[in-house]
């Protein structure tokens, strides 16, 4: 080796140039049979040495192929985690860093202390970990605190074809790191894996890798798969039409699993709920007698509350019983009754119920076949990671296996012996909008690539089947591939991310795909406005301007915001209250702001007249609730944030019950994830900021009115760039400015929401998240409720 590296630099072993050592591996006769199966065990020998020649090499291989699993496998014999070196392996989702190491330890007979994971608040890590899963937010995390990962030997980027946003940063600066580390001699070794072929933007990328990387194709024994499009144009309840597709699936079809697409974890579990229902594991007893006098208590009860919609429903259709759709699951948890009881009464009343009746009906009218076993298991990101384990388990013994999951099965999770695949050609995205800086999820379309995927889930073992819930005429309109999200959303987040990596030449930076040039001016904008970034000099020409805007180093204050893990408008709000005890009240407006949806929809159409009496005294109830948590003078100028305290800390006082939601209007999963969100929070505070000492206090009091004026500044030092101004009576163009408001955006007249408790105070600065526009431009914090700020 030649001179040493300036003193500097991060403290590297100098291992030798090629790890010649070959680690041992004890594993179990069965599954080192397994492992043989798979197509990736035939091109060890070229990754290997592709990996000792090349500095950064990709692979490609089909879903199931055994690149996640295998790859580390073949590096860690191969002895790239010697010298107390680590393996690591990055994957854009938890629940895949969670369950493939666990999978890999089991495979190669080593203990969750060597095979280990590191998600955001959670791990296994320890001394003697030398393979290493974890999300690329906390590899990313890593590359800040050291820059030149001196504890790896080896990188993995699984799922580069998925191209989230953290995967393609972390790619760009590893094509960094990697020269950094070539040129001190200490190797380090960059592995991208990709589940498509579509590897061109890191191919082709002079910036990105000056010499274009070897690509190892995994040639995968994939078995036809057949895919039946439906006759009919799509439709807007996909999960009752997968619902009849399983049912019709598992009566009909010869064995094998069946593996459900669809966009979203409450989708899922209502689903497994219904698929249960029709088909129970086991017959059920009849209950003891207490519980059947509680059940029949309840039963009765349930049987009041219908509508008369469901009676005359029922009426017409005598081939299901009633009781089918009431009888409550023996032995669950009273949550979980009570979930069920919901989903009865939403079985009841909406629109799925009588497709799914006709249709049964048209199948021979049968009623839900108790005889032959379904095992349904659901599958998402957030699920219990020893209850994602199950769906790799074989299902007992004359089951038939059905996994219902969100698109984490789609390429992160090979579930063995799927032979069938339900896609409802939908999927839940963030869609971030470039005006307003707000991003909420939604359903959309999936692309082509995506569907194709899915439906290769189906011939991992043998020949397969898959549904697809549109026409042939849908797919023919989906796109090709999806966009990378890079170039969907607005990019301060990841700019500041950089900048606090003193990457200060953003526009510079080897992105595998760019953001635009106006999205980066648009990001350093705001940056620079909320005090994270540096201003430029004054310089003489916009163009010299434009360029300097877009180096512009980090400040203390940025520093500080990066840590937190929310959008800097919020990590701003944050960083600026610890004073005067204000901490605790801006962690819940800022999770009680970043969460959608405190209240209920209660504009909706009504389907009868007593919905509608109903939905009438709540709107009431929930506007009298608004005034109260608003409060008096000085706490009304903090306008609808002090009801969202209010509404946070009532929750919080009735135990976060459902009940208290439902009553007073309030969504029960918000509150939930605000609670949640809470916690996480607090956490990175007092990571920041260890003397802070903060605690969740769910009770907290109320603001002092001191502590309000702090708020105040506190929320528009994040939300200062939103501001409106009251037209006054004199600049009045015409009626249409009537009440109205003026922002330095806006040309056209922006109005308080009627939602807002400052609807009717009209004070003459407001602040907002965002603008929707229905039939008037309104400001507006979320759908059903305005955040606003005299
Ligand atoms: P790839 O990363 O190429 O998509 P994987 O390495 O994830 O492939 O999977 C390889 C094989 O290992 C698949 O056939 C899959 O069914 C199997 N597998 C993965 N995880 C588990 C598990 N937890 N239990 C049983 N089999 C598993
Ligand atoms: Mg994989």
């Amino acid at each position: 080796p030649a001179s040493a590296p300036p003193a500097a630099a991060s403290t590297l072993a100098r291992p030798p140039a090629k790890p010649a050592v070959f680690i041992p591996v004890n594993r179990t006769p069965e599954m080192q049979e397994e492992r043989l199966k798979l197509p990736i065990l035939a091109e060890e020998q070229a990754i290997m040495e592709a990996v000792a020649e090349h500095p950064i090499v990709i692979v490609c291989g089909e879903t199931g192929s055994g690149k996640t699993t295998q790859v580390p496998q073949f590096l860690y014999e191969a002895g790239y985690s010697s010298d107390d070196s680590i393996i690591g392996i990055t994957e854009p989702r938890r629940v895949a860093a969670v369950a493939m190491s666990q999978r890999v330890a089991k495979e190669m007979n080593l203990s969750q202390r060597v095979v280990s994971y590191q998600i955001r608040y959670e791990g296994n890590v320890t001394e003697e970990t030398r393979i290493k899963f974890m999300t690329d937010g906390v590899l990313l995390k890593e590359i800040q605190k050291d820059f030149l990962l001196p504890k790896y030997k080896v990188v993995l980027i699984d799922e580069a074809h998925e191209r989230s946003v953290y995967t393609d940063i972390l790619i760009g600066l590893l094509s960094r790191i990697v020269a950094l580390r070539a040129k001190r001699h200490v190797p380090l070794k960059l592995l991208i894996m990709s589940a498509t072929l579509r590897v061109e933007d890191f191919t082709r990328n002079q910036r990105l890798f000056p010499q274009p990387p070897p690509v190892i194709k995994v040639e995968s024994r994939q078995f036809p798969v057949t895919v039946h499009f439906n006759k009919r144009t799509p439709l807007e309840d996909y999960s009752g039409e997968c619902f009849r597709k399983v049912c019709k699936i598992h009566r009909m079809l010869p064995p094998g699993g069946i593996l459900v697409f669809l966009t979203g974890q409450a989708e899922v579990h209502a689903l497994c709920r219904r698929l249960r229902r029709a088909f129970p594991h086991t017959r059920r007893r009849p209950p003891e007698k207490e519980d059947r006098e509680d059940s029949v208590e309840e039963l009765r009860k349930f049987k009041k509350s219908r509508t008369r919609a469901k009676r005359a429903l029922v009426a017409a259709l005598p081939q299901i019983s009633l009781d089918s759709y009431s009888v409550l699951p023996a032995g669950e948890g009273d949550e979980d009754r009570e979930a069920e009881m919901d989903e009865e009464e939403e079985v009841a009343l909406g629109s799925d119920l009588d497709l799914d009746l006709g249709d049964e009906g048209e199948d021979g009218g049968e009623q839900p076949d108790a005889s032959l076993p379904l095992h349904v298991l659901p599958l998402y990101s957030l699920l219990a990671p020893e209850k994602q384990a199950q769906v790799f388990q074989p299902p007992p013994e004359g089951t038939r296996l059905c996994v219902v999951a969100t698109n984490v099965a789609e390429t992160s999770l090979t579930i063995p012996g799927i032979k069938y695949v339900v896609d409802c050609g939908k999927v839940k995205k963030r869609h971030y909008d470039r005006v307003t800086g707000v991003s909420s999820f939604r359903v959309t379309w999936v692309s082509q690539a995506s569907a194709d995927q899915r439906a290769g889930r189906a011939g991992r073992t043998e020949p397969g089947h898959c549904y697809r819930l549109y026409s042939s005429a849908v797919f023919g309109d989906f796109e090709q591939f999806p966009p990378p999200e890079i170039t969907r959303r607005p990019v301060e987040d990841l700019i500041l991310q950089m900048k606090a990596l003193n990457i200060e030449k953003v526009i510079n930076f080897p992105f595998p795909t760019p953001p635009s040039v106006e999205a980066l001016v648009a990001a350093e904008e705001l940056l620079i406005a909320l005090g994270a970034l540096h201003a430029p000099q004054k310089t003489e020409s916009m163009k010299q301007l434009q360029r300097s805007r877009l180096s512009c180093p980090i400040t203390a204050l940025g520093r500080t915001m990066a840590t937190f893990p929310v959008a800097p408008r919020y990590a701003k709000m944050l960083a600026l209250s610890r004073q005067h005890g204000c901490l605790p009240y801006a962690i819940t407006i800022v999770a009680a702001m970043t969460v959608r949806e405190l209240f209920e929809e209660l504009d909706r159409p009504a389907a009868s007249d007593d919905e509608l009496a109903g939905l009438k005294a709540k709107r009431a109830r929930v506007a009298q609730m608004k005034r109260i948590w608003a409060g008096q003078g000085a706490s009304l100028k903090l306008g609808d944030i002090m009801v969202l305290l209010g509404a946070v800390g009532a929750c919080e006082y009735s135990g976060c019950s459902p009940q208290f939601c439902e009553a007073n209007g309030l969504r029960y999963k918000a509150m939930v994830e605000i609670r949640r969100l809470r916690g996480q929070l607090t956490t990175a505070v007092n990571t920041v900021c260890p003397e802070a000492g903060l605690f969740v206090d769910p009770k907290m009091q109320p603001p002092s009115e001191s502590q309000v004026t702090y708020l105040r500044q506190i929320v528009v030092a994040g939300l200062g760039d939103h501001l409106a101004r009251r037209v006054q009576s004199e600049d009045l163009l015409d009626d249409t400015w009537k009440n109205a408001y003026k922002t330095p955006l806006l040309d056209d007249p922006v109005f308080i929401h009627p939602s807002s408790v400052l609807f009717r105070e009209l004070p003459e600065f407001v602040v907002y998240q965002e603008i929707v526009e229905t039939t008037k431009m309104y400001m507006k914090g979320s759908r059903a409720g305005g955040q606003l700020l005299a």
